[in-house]
């Protein structure tokens, strides 16, 4: 690993005074579980690393209005919050699925999205929950949606004097019920070969909405909103499910790799996807019931 200088400043103000001032020579260390694996590979070689461990602030998730996620928040603590697991459970089962405990302990949610591996289980959790993205620069404030935030693999829409200060969620529409499937034939520890977040929102029995991101199926992870547009104003039914799956090929360009050919990753997704909507109709079918 180069030798760099590690600052540790108090207040967000002060990390982006620094990152305006050495740009693409600073880099942000939050869990470090990327970063430092980066470095240690020569592929990053910042001058200055700078530590976010006194902004206790960001490491907090409250829930006024909408849900908000400071970016220093732990895997693990968004999988075992209760506000998370009542108002945005797509997050919480993707957060289950994440590595190892001694990771998830590490790993920040900030981290994960700014890392931008199109494989990692928490993207599609949160395309799936229309989440947006806080972001603190030397110019100010700004927000975007998430689907607007992943430009390609590692790289994001967040400039070099930027820090990711929250991840913004609004709580899932009543009636809805959710579905998260890592599918991985290695183990879950490892990344999938295809993930697969599903929302449905039921109607007086009809889909009113849905949504449905992919993980490990091209650049960024990705919403299919073709597919999602097939189930609008339809019956929950097995036949809704095949025409909105087959649907998914249109949205994805899976890469082959260790985890399976372009061709095998389409096909899951395909097999995925109608699976994930089943699960998540019977879990909206049981909000209504329970009403
Ligand atoms: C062995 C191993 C297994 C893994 N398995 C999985 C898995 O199964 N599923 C999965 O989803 N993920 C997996 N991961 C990835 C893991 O989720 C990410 O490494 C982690 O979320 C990154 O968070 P971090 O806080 O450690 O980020 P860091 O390593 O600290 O940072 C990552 C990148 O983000 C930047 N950054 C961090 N925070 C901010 C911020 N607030 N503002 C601006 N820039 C920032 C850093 O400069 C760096 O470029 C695995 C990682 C490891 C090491």
């Amino acid at each position: 690993m180069s030798p760099f200088t590690y600052l540790e400043p108090a207040t967000i103000e002060e990390v982006v005074e620094i990152l305006d001032r050495h740009r693409d020579e600073a880099k942000i260390i939050a869990g470090g579980t990327a970063l430092v694996n980066f470095m240690k590979n020569q592929l990053i070689q910042p001058r200055f690393v700078v530590g976010l461990r006194r902004l206790r602030s960001l490491a907090a998730v409250s829930n006024v209005q909408d849900i908000r996620i400071g970016a220093l928040t732990t895997i693990h603590t968004l999988e075992t919050s209760r506000t998370i697991a009542e108002h945005v459970p797509l997050l919480s089962a993707a957060c289950h699925y994440v590595a190892t405990i001694r990771i998830r302990m590490m790993a920040t949610l900030g981290g994960a999205m700014v890392y931008a591996d199109p494989s990692l289980d928490t993207p599609p959790a949160l395309l799936a929950s229309d989440a947006r993205i806080k972001m603190q620069g030397a110019k100010g404030e700004r927000e975007v949606p998430i689907n607007q935030f992943f430009m390609g693999i590692y790289e994001t829409e967040l400039r070099s004097d930027e820090l990711l200060t929250e991840i913004i969620v609004p709580p899932q529409p009543k009636g809805s019920g959710t579905a998260f499937i890592k599918f991985s034939p290695a183990t879950y520890e490892d990344y999938p070969t295809v993930s697969v977040a599903a929302r449905l929102t039921l109607r007086d029995g009809l889909i009113d909405n849905a949504r449905i991101a992919l993980g490990a199926v091209g650049f960024t992870p990705v919403r299919a909103e073709q597919a999602e547009r097939e189930l609008l104003g339809m019956r929950p039914c097995e036949e809704s499910f095949r025409n909105s799956a087959a649907a998914v090929t249109g949205s994805i360009e899976p890469l082959a790799d260790s985890r399976g050919s372009s061709e095998y990753k389409r096909d899951m997704a395909v097999v995925h996807v109608r699976r994930a909507l089943a699960i998540a109709a019977a879990r909206a079918t049981d909000v209504a019931i329970a009403r």
